[in-house]
């Protein structure tokens, strides 16, 4: 499967899920590229638009649970701080120490637009975050 690493690409905000857009074949493209790039790259989370697909979702892994689809994520709360060092599958070979909440509160809906709230900490917080910025356009690059 094919990464998006152009920049000015990666930059544009994606658009907003609607109630009656078919996402069948996009989530199942983002759970086989997360599983393909999981093995290789050790990958975490895999928003939409780095599959060149313009829409709000992502998927991250929620080891040892099933790894989630999240439509139209929102940052509901946020607690605390924590940086760490962080890599992105579009950036081959940039690392960049970014500071992220510690505890965040997600809500959105699920593949099948039931709606979901996650309460995630430490990685799994900013796995959520980095993936949240790339539905916005924003990079680990901006936070250098
Ligand atoms: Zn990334």
């Amino acid at each position: 499967m094919n990464i998006v690493t152009d920049i000015k690409q990666l930059r544009r905000p994606t658009e907003w899920v609607k109630d009656n857009d078919d996402i069948g074949e996009v989530v199942d493209n983002l759970f086989k590229g997360l599983k393909e790039f999981k093995e290789i790259y050790n990958t975490l989370g895999l928003a939409a638009n780095q599959l060149g697909y313009n829409l709000r979702i992502f998927v991250m892994v929620m080891t040892p649970s099933p790894s989630v689809c999240i439509v139209n994520p929102i940052l509901h709360k946020e607690k605390g701080h924590q940086v760490r060092s962080e890599v992105c599958l579009s950036l081959p070979g940039v690392v960049v120490k970014v500071k992220r909440p510690q505890q965040v509160v997600i809500k959105g809906l699920n593949q099948n637009q039931k709606p979901v709230k996650y309460r995630l900490r430490g990685q799994r917080a900013r796995i959520a975050c980095h993936e949240l910025d790339h539905l916005v356009g924003k990079l680990i690059i901006d936070y250098r």
